[in-house]
């Protein structure tokens, strides 16, 4: 574990954005070389390296995110950010340090399967893990696909592995309004497109509560609209996103926001539209492969209320058996904060995970 900590200090002085990681990926490269690995691109900037003990043995997929933040160190640390502006403030530094360092201290080990350590770029824009998929960095013959990230507020020290719903599913939205502009003293032969936006804001709340409270949140943080206080606004704009665990919900929830819209709109006159993408599914845990890993894992906790934070670890969830862990760093700043750091001492933590998971028979 010596290097451990030179590797996280190098990675947490060198952040670099989502879709720019080119040093970081070099660095990735040139580190698995020296350890003996032969590593391979994938994508833009995404480097894996491969443990093949037997090619008629299936795969486990170890993997770390890359890319940091647009956010301004406050930590004060020796090694803080060189890069202005930009912090890994979400801990992928130490998921890469504890990774490389993983695949140094398995390096000629015998293993019951074959290991390939994933190094995803830009998770923050959630793209990434679509990219890697895109790319085939998935083995055909998978057992298993682990991530894991450091969580504040999960006890320091501890490894969450939670069956079922984990992290939420992000669908950003966006509401168009278009009306007709006229004189407030003559607001009749106008089509108020303010008027309009204010009720489907108002009304989006019965869309929410078809959730029937599993966690679902619609919400709407941007509305733009209106000119002057004495004309009737011509167009309106709002933005907001949608959190979902069951797609289910999703589409239920998508549904009635869109019907409010052009109910909304027919009373008014005005004519209305919702745009919306979805990045990633949410993270949910298959509850076989997850309560194999809480019986291999000393420290684990099993059950936590999910976050409607997203991850895109999402993506390879569709494609084989995977389980996403958090490695708890306890009472720390929040992750996407000036001031987060993991403490020190659970690296060493997420390494011996690591390990574990990779001595074990999948
Ligand atoms: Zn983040
Ligand atoms: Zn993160």
């Amino acid at each position: 574990m010596e290097k451990l900590f030179a590797y996280y200090e190098y990675l947490h002085a060198h952040p670099e954005l989502s879709k720019q990681e080119a040093q970081t990926c070099a660095y990735l490269m040139d580190t698995l070389e020296k350890m003996g690995y032969q590593p391979k691109r994938a994508g833009q900037y995404g480097v894996y390296a491969d443990l093949q003990v037997d090619a008629s043995l299936p795969w486990v997929m170890l993997r770390s995110d890359m890319d940091a933040l647009p956010v301004t160190e406050e930590t004060g640390v020796p090694y803080a950010s060189q890069n202005p502006g930009v912090m890994h403030a979400c801990g992928h530094d130490s998921h890469m340090a504890m990774l490389l360092t993983a695949a140094e201290m398995l390096q000629g080990k015998t293993l019951p399967q074959n290991i390939r350590f994933l190094f995803q770029p830009a998770e923050e824009g959630v793209t990434g893990a679509k990219e890697m998929v895109e790319a085939g960095v998935i083995p055909a013959n998978t057992a298993a696909v682990f991530g894991m990230h450091v969580w504040p507020g999960v006890e320091k020290g501890k490894v969450l592995a939670k069956v079922g719903p984990l992290m939420a599913s992000p669908t950003t939205i966006q509401i168009r309004v278009k009306g007709l502009g006229a004189h407030c003293g003559i607001r009749e032969r106008g089509n108020d497109a303010l008027m309009t936006m204010a009720q489907i804001l108002v009304r989006s709340k019965e869309a929410e509560s078809l959730s029937n409270g599993d966690g679902t949140i619609l919400f709407f943080g941007k509305l733009h609209s209106g000119t002057s206080h004495n004309i009737v606004a011509s167009e309106a704009y709002m933005n907001g996103t949608l959190r979902t665990y069951y797609p289910e919900t999703r589409e239920k929830v998508l549904a009635k926001l869109e019907a409010i819209v052009a109910e909304t709109a027919a009373v008014y006159g005005t004519e209305a539209e919702v745009i919306y993408s979805s990045f990633a599914p949410a993270v949910i845990n298959p509850e076989e492969l997850t309560k194999r890993v809480q019986k291999l894992l000393p420290n684990v906790l099993t059950d936590i209320a999910p976050t409607r934070i997203a991850e895109d670890f999402s993506c390879y969830q569709e494609h084989a058996p995977g389980v996403l862990m958090w490695l708890g760093v306890g009472d720390t700043p929040s992750l996407h904060n000036g001031k987060f750091l993991p403490p020190r001492d659970v690296l060493p933590v997420g390494v011996d995970t690591w390990l574990r998971l990779a001595q074990h028979k999948w």
